[in-house]
């Protein structure tokens, strides 16, 4: 049967970025359906809604799902349930992607780009496992209230379950073994119960299922600083939603541009992942047709990987994308002068 890729190239660069991945599929992997749908604000302009019933629903029966960006100052004034960040957060909700998968891989021609020193950034290659779906972006109760004596306070409530942290624990393990085997574990047990608790059941689970696996427990914060001191000794991280949104920008930053960085949530297995660059729909540069499309097709090059199962086409792609690199192709973010779509040229001359 063959398999389908929804396309949802939202606002912004998001529609430039993901034309570029057209290109590339119609080319590497002329057998896969391609599938779209509005998705953000264009789709809460046509449909009233940042995503509609029924583009969740093709979401769900397609084989992976890649988005390009959604958002800009266009939408800052529809209500907060319409937003179209919001339309984000209901497709992962409703794909019940658990585990962010963020790459941080240095590009040898891009080596010089990055804000570390050559030494400590050549040969880069991390992966970044966020939790999710859980911890304290989710956890309840959450609310501002105000005090008898007139102050306000804040309160947001972390909390992780035993099987929360274990389906998230698999997915680290299960990369490290196809990559250079070694996790890194980040929490503050110290001075955390979700940490303890954290570091238990990772324990546990690793004891169990994944003994051939090296582990490493590292408190969160020695983790931010090792980062910069030499992330070269990292394969896997493994950490919560909080930790791994500002752990992953870190790491994220060490290799450059936004421009180039790709990213995969993952559910359950056999079930669709939803891919997309990091970056946003960066509307100071949208219509221009200047943007970096790389991290949009190196996302491709994930959902091949991850969810289509045809890893020879994703290395095939891989290489393409470094070929590219090495002969120069550079867009303005990365120094040099290319367009969307002659970086698109780039990669599929090489390929
Ligand atoms: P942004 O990532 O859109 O842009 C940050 C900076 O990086 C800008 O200067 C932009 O020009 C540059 N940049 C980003 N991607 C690039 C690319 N591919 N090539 C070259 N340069 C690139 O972040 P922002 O400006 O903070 O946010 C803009 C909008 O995007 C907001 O509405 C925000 O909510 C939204 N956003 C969406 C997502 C998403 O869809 N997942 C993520 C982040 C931000």
């Amino acid at each position: 049967m063959s398999q389908t890729l929804l396309l949802l190239p939202g606002d912004g660069i998001g529609p430039e970025v993901t034309a570029q991945v057209r290109r590339v599929a119609a080319v590497l992997t002329p057998d896969l359906t391609l599938d779209e749908r509005d998705f953000g604000g264009i789709s809460f302009d046509r449909n009233g809604a940042p995503i509609t019933e029924e583009a969740i629903a093709t979401a769900l029966k397609s084989d992976a799902v890649l988005m390009g960006a959604v958002g800009g100052p266009k939408w800052a004034g529809v209500p907060r349930d319409k937003r179209p960040e919001m339309g984000l957060l209901g497709l992962r909700k409703a794909m019940d992607v658990f585990a962010n998968l963020r790459p941080a891989l240095c590009f040898d021609a891009l080596a010089d780009a990055s804000s570390l020193k050559r030494e400590l950034v050549a040969g880069l290659d991390i992966m970044f496992v966020r939790e999710l779906t859980g911890g304290v972006y989710f956890g309840q109760p959450r609310f501002i209230e105000t005090l008898p004596d007139g102050q306000r306070r804040g309160v947001d409530t972390q909390v992780y379950t035993t099987s929360e942290i274990e389906r998230v624990s698999r997915v680290a393990f299960e990369l490290a073994r196809g990559r250079r085997n070694k996790v890194h574990s980040l929490e503050k047990s110290n001075v955390m119960e979700t940490g303890l608790l954290w570091r238990e059941v990772v324990t546990d689970l690793h004891k169990r299922d994944y003994a051939d696996v090296q582990l490493e427990h590292m408190l969160a914060d020695n983790a931010a600083m090792q980062l910069v001191r030499q992330p070269t000794q990292f394969d896997v991280l493994l950490t919560d939603n909080l930790f791994g949104d500002v752990l992953s920008d870190e790491a994220a930053q060490l290799t450059g541009s936004l421009g180039m960085l790709p990213s995969a949530a993952l559910g359950a297995a056999g079930k669709p992942g939803l891919y997309e660059p990091i970056h946003g729909s960066a509307p100071d540069i949208a219509g221009q047709g200047v943007a970096n499309p790389l991290a949009a097709i190196l996302s491709f090059e994930m959902a091949l990987r991850w969810s289509l199962n045809r890893p020879a086409e994703a290395d095939r792609l891989f290489a393409a994308v470094e070929a590219a690199l090495a002969a120069g192709a550079r867009t303005r973010d990365i120094g040099g002068g290319l367009s969307t779509a002659e970086m698109g040229d780039a990669v599929l001359k090489a390929l």
